[in-house]
């Protein structure tokens, strides 16, 4: 398995934001989301075998919680990280997944919690998750829309009420975009859109939704990697 890093850091996103977890960042992805902050994971890294990854992530988090698997896009590395799922749930983790899901879900355990980063217009890569992914979707897993406009929120809005997510899933979130080249000040003037604007859109039209702040971009510098 081609790996970018491995690292313990406060979880900054979705329902689980808050608490301590391990992040397991896997190199490639067949996207390029014009906000993307994890550029850095489009090549190099390197190779770890499945048993590796369980060492280092026992040594960074010996008595359980959370592990992330990240990207990138993880699931272009399915083979290797289907097994590895499956060993993580036998070690008694709460595995995470973080996927667009623009690749099949069908063979990720069910034990696993999807977040599923359905990609609005103003990415660039509107239109890249599959819908039949919505069959594998439970009431554990969350999905998650970065914003980054008033079309992308109304996308977003429109994409929930059709398919019903608040019904199928444990969370729907609407999270502001934030400026790739971000750095220096922990504030959301490197939103691309005001979080105030967007939550006062959420109550106005009454969405199903939480607001999602990228929770450790207001505790470190946000140009800071591994945290
Ligand atoms: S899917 Fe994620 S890693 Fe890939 S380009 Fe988009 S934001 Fe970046």
């Amino acid at each position: 398995m081609q790996i970018t890093e491995i690292y313990k850091s406060l979880q900054g996103e979705s329902t689980y934001a808050g608490l301590p977890c391990v992040f397991v960042r896997l190199t490639g992805c067949n996207l390029r989301c014009s906000w993307c902050d994890s550029e850095y994971t489009f090549q190099g890294g390197h190779k770890m075998s499945n048993d590796e990854v369980r060492e280092e992530i026992s040594r960074l988090s010996p008595n359980l919680g959370l592990v992330e698997i990240t990207g990138g896009e993880p699931m272009l590395q399915e083979r290797d990280l289907v097994p590895l799922m499956h060993a993580l749930l036998e070690d008694q983790y709460t595995v995470l997944l973080e996927t667009s899901g623009e690749r099949p879900l069908h063979r990720v355990p069910p034990e696993v919690i999807k977040i599923v980063d359905v990609k609005c217009p103003d990415s660039g890569e509107g239109d890249t998750f599959h819908v039949e992914n919505l069959e594998t979707l439970g009431d554990r897993d969350e999905m998650k829309f970065v914003v980054s406009s008033r079309a992308d929120y109304e996308f977003a809005r429109d994409f929930s009420r059709r398919h019903d997510l608040a019904t199928r899933v444990h969370a729907v979130l609407l999270s502001p975009a934030f400026r790739k080249d971000a750095s220096g000040q922990r504030n959301s003037s490197h939103c691309l859109l005001d979080p105030r604007e967007l939550a006062e859109w959420i109550i106005a039209d009454d969405v199903p939704a939480r607001l999602g702040l990228q929770l450790h971009k207001f505790i470190w510098d946000p140009a800071l990697k591994g945290v």
